[in-house]
């Protein structure tokens, strides 16, 4: 019933192949998507008093033109046109077009005119955007984005005609009893009157309902897909062996806590189940992901299948090998370290142990979905700090085995409505608690000329033997200028620190070995002082280590602060952070307040969005967020929450295609989207 919803633009009257073009560089093919290619703004053009208005405030004047206009020209093709008017309410107001010399011709003394613009009250002044023919018609405005190849005005015209011809086709699909419940409107006024509203009520009451409408498909969409990945393998069952599951885990030298039980208990029932696993675990840095993952790994040996983990750095595989082999090396399991620095000779030998299954485990970076490496019987991947992967990356290592179960492991803390539209294939976990005992981490923002504070506050800490990490100044451009600073810094620390203290340094330039060792000697403790660029931002573990110095902190995004304080707080002992920091403007200070204030990472993600603002899309992007046409997943967060609700209660219930109340949705749902639903 929606199949001429999907018609190409170029069936509309008036679009022919050049508009075609442009339309669809606009990323509108459709009938469907022009008819919800909405307008980025509306302009109120009903008449206001003047007094009324404050300064830079958009309005409509309407009057008669009291003197002849002037047009005055001047620099290179440029021009203004003056004249005032009284208005309707008996006001006087001067009016001022800048380049638009043509209008001179249209208007005159003692003519009626309307005028819309921006109002300049110190002048009384309207420098105005645009001159109004008959008003009567269209006192509310809808504006769309356009671009140089096709207008505002050219799009609207599109829209009219495509209403006037596809109306029949808008038919309402949203059930109705979500509609009755949230005061939705039905499908056909809510695309007619977000496109040609006559009031702001009348535009905002259709938005509202828009907003509804795309977050819900969305979701309806996300579950689907879910459903439709919800395959049953035989292979990525696996046999549960409780008991020594639970051997391991009371052998642990502490206890899990509460979320990590939960989790453990989600990863276990997945492995257990016929349906291979896509999990997403979130949980906070430190929160205590890796012996979640240890766990199940453990299960899946009982079981006598591989497993692998893969991390994005050479550092953090390195840890994760180390501590991996300590807990289960003793028990009989075989790892194997697969990195991009494994020797050839080395390579050699361990790829036949793992197409052999030898190995039972295997650790590494992105080497191990290299075409050369088989796997004998791969069922668990582990995807360790997944937001630092790409989608490519990750499904190539899934696809390694025929069946396997994958478990995705991010501190990235999103809300989790935000999470299940991010996810929404994946089953997601949170473990949303510290383990015991551990103190909060105080953290002090300070500016650059009170860095003496700083140096004495790193000795105190010090002298208790603790020690400390240096992060240097990030320079996005060049890696070289990041090295070069943080060598100055490592000197200065070296001569105000040593000799009692002995200071090492870490940064990208480095080879991998190097790297790792200076990781390896750090936790060894043979040197107290850590400086290092941002290479040592995700994963790394070192319990002694109590103090992070961060240099030019409002360089970094809040999200990065929170991820390279996480290197600290650790153990029982209490952490401390001082972001040193002179932002330059009220944001920056913003955001080290707030970074300073709290250590909340799902409370400080949302502040970052938030401070990100909304029409900021590089920001949503890199934040890894779906965009949307209407709806604004952060500002509209409620509105996502009941969508994404209902859309889940729908799914869940079985034969709701069959259903009356959801004919028309599942219609829809077909005629709209590539999806294979059934
Ligand atoms: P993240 O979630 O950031 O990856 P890790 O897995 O590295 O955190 O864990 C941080 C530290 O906390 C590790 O040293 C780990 O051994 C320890 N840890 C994990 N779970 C607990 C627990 N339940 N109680 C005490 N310490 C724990
Ligand atoms: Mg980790």
């Amino acid at each position: 019933m929606y199949e001429r919803l999907n018609d190409l633009v170029s069936e509309i009257s008036g679009v022919g192949p050049k508009k075609q073009v442009a339309l669809n560089k606009l990323g509108v093919n459709s009938i469907i998507d022009l008819l919800t290619y909405f307008p980025r703004r509306y302009d109120d053009l009903t008449v206001k008093k003047v007094s009324d208005t404050n300064d830079g405030e958009k309005i409509t004047v309407k009057g008669k033109i009291l003197n002849v206009p002037t047009l005055t020209r001047y620099g290179y093709k440029k021009s203004r046109l003056n004249f005032q008017i009284v208005t309707t309410n008996e006001e006087v107001i001067s009016i001022t077009f800048f380049n638009q010399p043509w209008l001179k011709k249209q208007i005159d003394i003692n003519q009626e005119v309307a005028a819309y613009g921006t109002y300049d009250k110190m002048r009384n002044q309207l420098q105005g955007m645009k001159l109004i023919s008959n008003l009567n018609n269209n006192s509310f405005d809808a504006i769309y984005p356009a671009n140089k190849d096709i207008k505002a005005t050219a799009i609207k015209q599109i829209v009219k005609a495509a209403l006037d011809e596809y109306q029949e086709d808008l038919v309402d699909f949203i059930p109705s009893s979500l509609r009755s419940h949230y005061l939705l409107e039905d499908f056909n006024s809510t695309i007619k009157n977000i496109h040609f509203p006559t009031s702001p009520e009348m535009a905002q009451k259709a938005v509202r309902t828009a907003k509804f409408m795309e977050f819900f498909l969305f979701s309806m969409r996300m579950q689907l897909l879910k459903h439709q990945h919800r395959v049953k393998k035989v292979d990525s069952k696996i046999d549960i062996n409780q008991i020594e599951i639970k051997n391991f885990i009371d052998k642990l030298p502490f206890e899990l806590t509460e979320s990590q039980q939960g989790v453990v208990q989600d990863i276990l029932a997945d492995l257990g189940s016929e349906y291979s696993m896509n999990r997403l675990l979130q949980g906070d840095v430190g929160s205590g992901k890796t012996i979640v993952a240890t766990i199940a790994i453990w299960a899946t040996f009982l079981a006598n299948k591989q497993s692998v983990i893969m991390a994005p750095t050479e550092i953090l595989a390195e840890q994760h090998a180390n501590k991996l082999a300590n807990l289960l090396a003793p028990l009989g399991v075989n790892i194997g370290l697969l990195t991009g620095s494994t020797k050839p000779k080395a390579r050699k030998l361990l790829l036949p142990m793992i197409k052999s299954g030898e190995i039972d485990l295997v650790i590494g970076t992105h080497a191990l979905f290299q075409d050369q490496v088989e796997y004998s019987d791969l069922s668990l991947v582990i995807i360790d700090e997944q937001h630092r992967f790409g989608v490519n990356q990750r499904n190539q290592l899934s696809n390694k085995g025929r069946a396997t179960n994958v478990l995705s492991m991010t501190a990235t803390p999103i809300p989790r409505t935000l999470a299940m539209t991010n996810y929404g294939e994946s089953d997601v976990s949170i473990i949303n608690e510290l383990p015991k005992g551990r103190k909060p981490i105080k953290s002090a923002w300070i500016k650059s000329d009170k860095i003496e504070s700083a140096l004495r506050f790193m000795r105190k800490q010090l002298s208790k033997n603790e020690q400390v990490y240096v992060v240097t100044p990030l320079i996005e451009e060049s890696e070289a200028m990041e090295m070069k600073n943080a060598v100055a810094i490592y000197e200065k620390l070296k001569n105000e620190l040593g000799p009692e203290y002995k200071v090492g340094l870490l940064h990208g330039q480095m080879s991998n070995e190097e790297k790792d060792q200076i990781m390896q000697d750090y936790k060894d403790n043979l040197f107290q002082v850590l400086v290092s660029t941002t290479v040592i931002e995700v994963g790394v573990d070192v319990a002694n280590a109590t103090t992070m110095v961060i240099f030019d902190a409002d360089h970094f995004g809040l999200a990065q602060l929170h991820q390279l304080r996480g290197r600290v707080g650790r153990s029982d002992k209490q952490s401390y952070c001082i972001f040193i920091a002179d932002p330059k403007n009220e944001i920056g200070k913003k955001r080290m307040k707030i970074i300073s204030d709290s250590s909340d990472g799902f409370y400080l993600s949302q502040k970052d969005l938030e401070l990100r603002g909304q029409g900021d899309l590089t920001g949503l992007k890199q934040s890894g967020l779906p965009t949307f046409k209407i709806g604004d997943p952060i500002g509209d967060l409620n509105i996502l929450t009941v969508a994404n609700l209902e859309a889940q209660k729908i799914v869940k219930e079985s034969n709701w295609q069959r259903t009356q109340e959801n004919v028309q949705l599942f219609q829809y749902l077909k005629t709209t989207t590539k999806l294979v639903v059934d």
